[in-house]
């Protein structure tokens, strides 16, 4: 029978208050509004983004409940009027970087900055209502997406229509981690080929830099992390070396230049805290060194030497890798179509959306190699997982 025009009764794991922890309650899903987008979600993961949210004083906020979540890939279930670039039955990856394709960002080449990405701040979608409810309360979105519900809506701007053949359970990845690490190499950064670089933070997301600091050329790629288990991952995706800060009584900016005579021509910052950043920064190369800063800061000044922007240093953001929402996840997925990048490595964990908060205590202790863990797909049925076996999905997909 045919869902279009109803509402959708659906799991969904809701934050109920600020610092909670995920709740799995039911939820109605109202059907979308003009220019929207009904998705069942097919897989979606929880990214270092989430973690800063539930624990970050400075990124919460006062919008519960909510649904968060913002890295998935779905099937179109129905779509509101005048939606042109997606039918029902379309494979598509959510986005919370948006595409309008009108605004001066989206019209400008070099930029990917939709001004439609504001939108998330509200938490609502554009006319300033939410399309979940649970037990008679209206419940906020997130990201412009809202992945941790098996149904969502989102504005068409945030939704990419990708190769029908494409296996949700891998390139969901496209959606956040693997773009923007990736990108934050090749677009951001402009790897060159013959460089060094350094990587500061192993996660999902700093593993991706590696696959782009390697696919652009990099002769030396200097991972670093606190948590030495994320070694092996690193060197498996292209790591050259591996560095822990606190194996070391000097900073890690000097033990970078002993290691490379006179510093990295490119490094990254993909952790999210002010003080790596500006050992990032301090890591490169006087004449031309490029620090890019991935990682998420709101709410904190950071506080750097003027001195070290004299001799030619930049420091730059980026965000979604550079990528333009729709057009580079498209791109983004071809690609592995063509079988010109791999995400397999990024895949260590499935567990369905009921482990959740299970999930959240992994990412906590890191004992995991890579956060960004998959959920919900339906692929996985109801087979439980350890979440501690490092059982891949394709291999639960042949059995
Ligand atoms: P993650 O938590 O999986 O990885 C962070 C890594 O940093 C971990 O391996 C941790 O051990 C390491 N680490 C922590 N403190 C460290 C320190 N002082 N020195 C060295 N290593 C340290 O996170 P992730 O999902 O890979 O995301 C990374 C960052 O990127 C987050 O801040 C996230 O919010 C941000 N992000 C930004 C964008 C964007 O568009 N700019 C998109 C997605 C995620
Ligand atoms: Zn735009």
């Amino acid at each position: 029978m045919s869902t279009t025009g109803k509402v959708i009764r659906c799991k969904a794991a809701i934050v109920w208050k600020p610092g909670g922890s995920f709740s799995i309650e039911e939820v109605e899903v109202a059907p979308p509004k003009a220019k929207e987008v009904r998705i069942k979600m097919v897989a979606t993961a929880l990214c270092g983004t989430e973690m800063k949210m539930l624990k970050d004083k400075n990124l919460q906020h006062q919008h519960y409940p909510i649904i968060m979540g913002h890295e998935g890939a779905g099937i179109v279930e129905s779509v509101g009027e005048g939606v042109s670039t997606v039918k029902a039955g379309d494979k598509v990856i959510a986005l919370f970087l948006p595409q309008c394709g009108e605004c001066t960002s989206c019209l400008n080449s070099a930029d990917n900055f939709c001004i439609k990405l504001k939108q998330a701040e509200t938490h609502l979608m554009s006319d300033g209502t939410s399309r979940f409810t649970c037990k008679g309360k209206p419940v906020y979105h997130f990201g412009n997406t809202s992945t941790f519900s098996e149904y969502t809506v989102m504005d068409e701007s945030s939704v990419a229509k990708i190769d029908a053949a494409a296996p949700l359970e891998k390139v969901f990845l496209v959606s956040c981690g693997f773009s923007t690490g990736y990108g934050g190499a090749i677009n951001t950064a402009k790897v060159t080929p013959g460089s060094t670089c350094a990587v500061f933070g192993l996660g999902g997301v700093g593993l991706s830099v590696i696959m782009g600091c390697k696919a652009a050329g990099a002769t030396r790629i200097i991972a670093v992390d606190i948590n030495k288990d994320k070694f092996e991952k690193a060197k498996e995706v292209g790591a050259t070396e591996c560095i822990n800060p606190q194996d070391y009584e000097k900073p890690i900016q000097e033990v970078l230049f002993d290691l490379t005579g006179d510093g990295v021509d490119f490094s990254f910052e993909v952790i999210g805290n002010p003080e790596t950043v500006a050992a990032a920064l301090a890591s490169c190369r006087e004449s031309h060194g490029v620090c890019v800063i991935i990682g998420l800061i709101i709410g904190v000044q950071l506080n750097i030497s003027g001195h070290l922007f004299f001799s030619g240093r930049s420091l730059k953001g980026s965000v979604y890798g550079g990528w333009k929402g729709r057009d580079g996840a498209s791109k983004l997925v071809s690609d592995y179509m063509a079988k010109k990048i791999n995400l397999d490595a990024l895949i260590t964990h499935s567990l369905n959306l009921d482990k959740i908060n299970e999930a959240v205590e992994l990412m906590k202790t890191g004992k995991w190699q890579v956060t960004h863990t998959i959920f919900m797909s339906e692929y996985l049925g109801p087979r439980e997982m350890c979440p501690l076996c490092p059982v891949t999905l394709s291999m639960m997909l042949t059995n």
